[in-house]
This record gives C-alpha cells, sequence and structure tokens, in this order.
C-alpha cells in the first residue's frame, strides 16, 4: 500500500500572531496542487485557530501537540479533541517525549487520548523512543516494542491511515546528533513488524515518522529509507526556509 510522505513541524512553545512563519509556508504550498508530500505544522494551542485560517486552502493541514482524553468536563487548562476538531485541526501529536518526562504521561494515559482522538475524527502521531541510557544498555528495541503496544489506540482498526507513529530516539531530539541510517531503517521496520502484530494488514497503511534532529542536510537520506514515511521535526520546522527545504527532499520530487 503506497504511503504518501508526511512532514510534520512540531512548534513545540514557540510561536506567536505576528510571527510570519506559517503565512510563508502557506504561500509555498500553494504554488503546486500536487506535492508528493503532505505537509502539517503543530503550532501552541494559542495559534491553532488564528493559523487554520491563515493556511487555508493552502493544501497544508493543522495539527495540536496534545489533547485531553474527554470530550469536555471539569479538566481545568486541558483541550479537548472536539476542540481541536473545532478549531480546524486534522492531526494531534500525542506521547511526545516531553510530555512524557514533564507531564509524567504514560503509556495507558497516551492510548486513551489516543482512543479518544481518534474516535473524534482527528489522525494522531504517536510518538515512542528509547533514551540514551535504555540505548546504551541495549533496550532500544524492547523500549520501543513496550511504548508501541501499551499506547496504541485500541480502535486503530477503524481507520490505519488515521494513525501516524512517530519513532523519536529522545536522545537524537534537539541534540544534533542522530542514529545511522542503518539503524533508522532497522529500528522503522522493526516497528512495522511490531504494528503487523498488533493490527494485521493494516500496518501496511500506518506511516512511520523519523523524529531527532532532522534538518536539511541530513532528511534527503532518512526519507529515501524504505520504512521511512516522513518526518516529525522540531528545531528545523521554526525556521520556513528550513522546513520547506527538508520537504522539497522527498524522494519523489
Ligand atoms: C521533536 O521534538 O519532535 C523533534 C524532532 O525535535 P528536533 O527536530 O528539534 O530534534
Amino acid at each position: 500500500m503506497a504511503r504518501r510522505l508526511l512532514i510534520a513541524g512540531n512548534w513545540k512553545m514557540n510561536g506567536f500572531l505576528a510571527d510570519s512563519l506559517a503565512d510563508t509556508l502557506a504561500t509555498l504550498m500553494r504554488k503546486k496542487q500536487d506535492w508528493p508530500f503532505e505537509m502539517v505544522v503543530c503550532p501552541p494551542f494559542t495559534l491553532l485557530h488564528y493559523l487554520g485560517k491563515i493556511i487555508s486552502g493552502s493544501g497544508m493541514a493543522l495539527g495540536a501537540q496534545d489533547c485531553h482524553l474527554k470530550g469536555s468536563g471539569a479538566h481545568t487548562g486541558d483541550i479537548s479533541p472536539l476542540m481541536l476538531k473545532d478549531v480546524g485541526c486534522t492531526y494531534v501529536i500525542l506521547g511526545h517525549s516531553e510530555r512524557r518526562m514533564d507531564h509524567g504521561e504514560g503509556d495507558s494515559l497516551i492510548r486513551e487520548k489516543a482512543t479518544a482522538a481518534l474516535g473524534a475524527g482527528l489522525k494522531v502521531i504517536l510518538c515512542i523512543g528509547e533514551t540514551e541510557a535504555e540505548r546504551d544498555s541495549g533496550q532500544t528495541l524492547t523500549v520501543n516494542q513496550t511504548q508501541l503496544k501499551g499506547s496504541m489506540p485500541v480502535a486503530v482498526d477503524v481507520d490505519a491511515t488515521n494513525l501516524v507513529i512517530a519513532y523519536e530516539p529522545v536522545w537524537a531530539i534537539g541534540t544534533g546528533r542522530t542514529p545511522t541510517n542503518l539503524e533508522i531503517q532497522e529500528i522503522h521496520a522493526f516497528i512495522r513488524k511490531e504494528l503487523l502484530s498488533l493490527i494485521g494488514k493494516a500496518a501496511e497503511g500506518v506511516r512511520i515518522l523519523y523524529g531527532g534532529s532532522m534538518k536539511p542536510g541530513n532528511a534527503g537520506e532518512i526519507l529515501a529509507l524504505p520504512d521511512v514515511d516522513g518526518g516529525l521535526i522540531g528545531g528545523a520546522s521554526l525556521k520556513a526556509e528550513d522546513f520547506w527545504a527538508i520537504a522539497q527532499q522527498s524522494p519523489s520530487l
């Protein structure tokens, strides 16, 4: 099954109304209709509604960086999947290592959020990845296997194309370090194999993104790996020229 390359920008806690980043990207996207990649920007909650209007009609999608597992109610400070749909989101990132660490999010909570998000009609970018200590002690595959199994939404058999896995080694995020291309391919192939055992043939439609210090200088070779279906990009997604240069290295361009 052909999987469309996904180039996703995780802006984290960055960005203001006055910034021109989304506008610049939308202008570039509008130059053509049939880009061989799908692009999504995931700004902070404060910018979602506004940016939804800025990028409207550009072909670029909007995503959030987290959501609550409930649809509404007494959850001060939280945002529900339905609220994200309401402001025009198509995607939501869940289980990012910064949320796992900063907010103590574990696999079972992430699974509940992912199930709720899919149920609300969002596409889920589910993040997994090992720490440096886990890598050094030879646990890379088992850690990713456990996180995948534990945080996988229960409703995934509904439509596997709504589920995206982002393999993000924690030690590569924001550090300028990356695994070798061989390691990335091996881990992505392992994740695909695990997906097969979890959801059967639908696994072939699930996109697996690489995330961790992806930049214009290394994107071409990473995106060309057979089991890499795109990138989740942090730092380099904050500069329009870098993010665009990464997208332009899609193998079919
Ligand atoms: C991320 O945090 O999702 C990420 C991949 O960050 P960076 O590209 O900055 O390493």
